[in-house]
């Protein structure tokens, strides 16, 4: 049975603020105007709308990125079709998480080859402000593991990953290795760009040093 969807532009005032405001945020960030093929905003009505779209069950997913556009349960509905609580904040970062992921496919332009699911999740996580909300973690243990590997683990340790590469490199140096990504073939690749740009190879100890 095909999966059949009715689709129909709307205005939303309030996601259209949200929108707005993030995307200013990262032009800025990106150092790109977005103004042509901006991002589509898809507000799902419900869970099982999400479930036919992305395969995946449970009520756990509430957005996702999907080449360029952005999909997220509708904030109408959001607690009765999922297991999160509501809060505009809280709603405003997850608008702004996926769209920092189409970003950063906008920035690195072509088909990624190699895909570390820690900068990844990390930098859109950073980007929307979580580093105030997840939980503090003692030492850096896991994050480097989330490579072309996204369970839902590789947000603990991620964003403070990301954190220290921009605060204390600049954001100049994450962009270039975004934009190197397109040309990277894979992890061993991904390892000697990153401390071509970073000059020390991305490790647990490494990251716990300049975490002190
Ligand atoms: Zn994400």
């Amino acid at each position: 049975m095909a999966n059949i969807y009715k689709l129909s532009i709307t205005k939303d005032a309030f996601v259209n603020k949200i929108v707005e405001s993030a995307m200013k945020d990262l032009d800025e960030f990106f150092g790109i105007k977005w103004t042509y093929g901006r991002p589509n905003i898809l507000l799902c009505k419900d869970r099982k709308t999400i479930v036919a779209l992305t395969g995946q069950t449970g009520n756990s997913v509430i957005g996702w990125e999907w080449n360029r556009d952005i999909y997220v349960l509708d904030h109408a509905n959001f607690e009765k079709e999922s297991e999160h609580t509501y809060n505009a904040e809280k709603y405003a970062r997850l608008l702004k998480h996926e769209l920092v992921h189409a970003y950063t496919i906008a920035t690195i332009k072509k088909q990624r080859k190699c895909k570390p699911d820690w900068l990844w999740e990390g930098l859109a996580d950073y980007l929307s402000g979580y580093s105030r909300h997840r939980k503090q973690i003692g030492s850096f243990k896991n994050f480097l593991m989330f490579y072309e590997n996204d369970s839902g683990k590789v947000y603990e340790e991620s964003v403070f990953a990301v954190e220290i590469l921009v605060e204390k490199f600049g954001k100049t140096k994450i962009l270039n290795l975004l934009k190197q990504l397109s040309t990277c073939k894979g992890k061993a690749e991904f390892n000697k760009l990153f401390d071509k740009i970073y000059g020390f190879k991305p490790t647990y100890n490494n990251f716990n040093n300049l975490k002190k």
